[in-house]
């Protein structure tokens, strides 16, 4: 056991959001953004960008509104 892991200085990188220095550390659970409000703020564009594609009508669903007609021959 080496121990000295807590000896270190945290390390500091820029807020993919805002550019501002965040700590990317254990104590920073917005990592690597600088703040809640930058995660979220990264996440939301992403997440509407994605909300917008997925919006788009499934084929697969529309074919299984109206299933073809496939009347069920007798055997004999
Ligand atoms: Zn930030």
């Amino acid at each position: 056991m080496t121990g000295t892991a807590d000896a270190r200085p945290p390390r500091r990188v820029r807020c993919p959001c805002c550019g501002e220095p965040a700590t990317f550390a254990a104590s920073n659970p917005w990592r690597p953004f600088c703040s809640e409000r930058c995660r979220n703020g990264d996440l939301g564009a992403w997440a509407s960008e994605s909300y917008r594609v997925a919006a788009q009508p499934d084929p697969d669903e529309l074919s299984d509104a109206d299933p073809p007609a496939t009347p069920a021959r007798p055997r004999h």
